[in-house]
């Protein structure tokens, strides 16, 4: 049996460390150890790295406070597109979906459209009408409102593009970064990895945008002889710098071990396009490593040697 480890993100992108309250930062404390203890638990019983990213991450997508499925951020149009994507490092396998709506568990259909279909990638109607032939759970546009986002798109709304969102008076204004995808990677007890993202997006996004959650590669990767990765971050950088398998490149072709790969990744060639964010790793060993380059990044980590850690800020 091998050493077993699954580690979780909801995003790189934290509310100012000046502006959160205990309160606040209780319930994402408990958001995360929700998710990070049903990954391990199924770890626990011999269960499937690819189960275990799943639900961690449908567990952080019914969570309100992280942007992905429930917690989705609105559009330009003030809307929800939510994209997701699960990859299996044992054969590669993979499977993404991008700009669907009124699915409650956007990575399900990742899921669905890696184990029963032929595809790999499936987008806006065509995503929605196989997650319908799946008989997966549809939500009406209420079940995705919160207060928090609303507002957060009511400030920015009237700028041209989501990259304004980015601007930092815009940031201070709104009080939040609006990176908050969701993630999650494992390592099973045979020693196969998976890694699993689910998104809203960008706040304010365009309508049609796609980010780097649910291109695998760049915000999605696993492969047993490397790596599993799920990135967060801005993600237009993460596409341009295909980071998530860089960081495997670095760990087959030169050598570097997983934290060496994502530090060189995350700090240098990410800082050098301002590329922001962070992303979590494990690799067939069961070893972990959470990295970042902004003020925070929710996260959490758990194996079997007694590891059991959430942490918010650097
Ligand atoms: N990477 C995501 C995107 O660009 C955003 C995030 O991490 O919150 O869509």
């Amino acid at each position: 049996m091998s050493n077993y480890t699954i580690a979780i993100h909801g995003g790189a992108g934290t509310i100012l460390r000046s502006d959160m309250t205990p309160e606040l930062e209780q319930a994402y404390t408990d958001g995360l150890q929700q998710a990070l203890d049903a990954g391990y638990a199924l770890l626990s019983k011999g269960g499937t790295a690819v189960d275990a990213v799943t639900i961690a991450v449908t567990t952080l997508e019914n969570n309100i406070l992280f942007n992905a499925g429930r917690g989705s951020v609105f559009t330009k149009q003030g809307l929800h597109e939510m994209d997701a994507a699960i990859m299996d490092g044992i054969d590669l396998k993979a499977g993404a979906v991008a700009g669907v709506r009124n699915i409650k568990n956007p990575i399900e259909i990742a899921l669905r459209v890696m184990s029963n279909s032929d595809h790999v990638f499936l987008s806006g109607e065509g995503a929605n009408e196989f997650a319908i032939k799946q008989a997966l759970q549809i939500e009406p546009d209420d079940y995705f409102f919160s207060q928090f986002r609303y507002d957060q798109w009511l400030a920015v709304r009237d700028s041209d593009t989501y990259l304004l969102d980015h601007d930092s008076k815009l940031e201070t204004s709104v009080k939040d970064k609006k990176f908050g995808t969701v993630g999650a990677v494992a390592c099973d007890t045979h020693g196969n990895i998976a890694a699993a993202t689910s998104t809203g997006g960008m706040t304010n996004k365009q309508y049609g945008r796609i980010g780097d959650s649910p291109l695998i590669g760049a915000g999605t990767y696993a492969n047993n002889r490397t790596c599993a990765i799920s990135c967060t971050g801005h993600g237009e950088l993460f596409i341009r710098s295909v980071a998530a398998y860089d960081v495997s490149c670095l760990m087959e072709y030169k050598g570097l071990s997983l934290e060496d790969a994502m530090q060189v990744v995350v700090n240098q060639k990410l800082v050098a396009i301002q590329g922001e964010g962070g992303m979590i790793g494990v690799d067939a060993q069961g070893n972990a490593s959470l990295v970042f380059n902004s003020e925070g990044m929710y996260r959490g980590v758990r194996n079997n040697i007694g590891l059991n850690e959430i942490a918010i800020y650097k």
